[in-house]
């Protein structure tokens, strides 16, 4: 699948905010947009004027890049959303939170959302006693994910275990550290993702 390759700090810095794309590194100093977090380029420092439809476009690559999606999928997951009830910007992003990807990340079992998709193609991880190896796959309430026992001495599982204490585990899901097992007790309340992501202009951009 097309991936992009270039580096991922560079889209921080393009988008003016810290997407978090590199695991433990995003909380150190060595942040690149922490060190300079203006656009990169010739004319990164100098201001430019948005119209709706750039701020709009913006913020749906915001959030797109912090998932790892591409357009295409990310469409997808917005024609799901906009056929539930309910919000459709909160609903988008329950959607995208629901990913096992995503999933893997925030119980610190992967140091990044893209190392989270690796290791899940890579076998490591059971849902519900059944391995899954699909990032995509979409996890409820009350499911379990489980690092495989053949699995549990893999350093870059133990390096994320032990570093996620900096970003926490969000509220709506349990980890059992010992058992290394995963549960997702709940869907997080909109105001639980601080992500500062605008949804309601994607919304938009995508209900014109
Ligand atoms: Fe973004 Fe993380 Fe790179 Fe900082 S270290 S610029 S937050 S990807």
């Amino acid at each position: 699948m097309a991936r992009y390759r270039e580096s991922v700090c560079r889209l921080c810095r393009s988008e003016g905010m810290k997407l978090f794309l590199k695991g433990d590194r995003c909380y150190s100093d060595k942040c690149a947009f922490e060190r300079r977090g203006y656009v990169p380029g010739e004319h990164g420092q100098s201001r430019r004027k948005r119209t709706d439809y750039g701020v709009q476009l913006r913020e749906k690559q915001k959030l797109k890049r912090m998932y790892g999606l591409l357009e295409k999928q990310f469409r997808g997951y917005f024609g799901k959303a906009d056929m539930q009830k309910g919000v459709t910007g909160t609903n988008l992003l329950i959607l995208l939170e629901r990913r096992l990807d995503n999933m893997v990340y925030r119980l610190g079992l992967a140091n990044s959302r893209s190392d989270a998709r690796q290791l899940i193609k890579h076998n490591h991880f059971l849902v519900n006693g059944k391995k899954v190896n699909i990032p995509s796959y979409l996890l409820s309430v009350g499911d379990q994910i489980q690092v495989k026992e053949k699995s549990k001495k893999v350093n870059r599982i133990l390096e994320a275990m032990e570093t996620v204490v900096r970003r926490g585990i969000p509220q709506w899901l349990e980890l059992d550290k010992d058992k290394f097992t995963g549960i997702v007790s709940r869907f997080p309340a909109r105001e639980e993702l601080t992500m500062p992501i605008q949804e309601q202009f994607v919304v938009e951009l995508y209900s014109k």
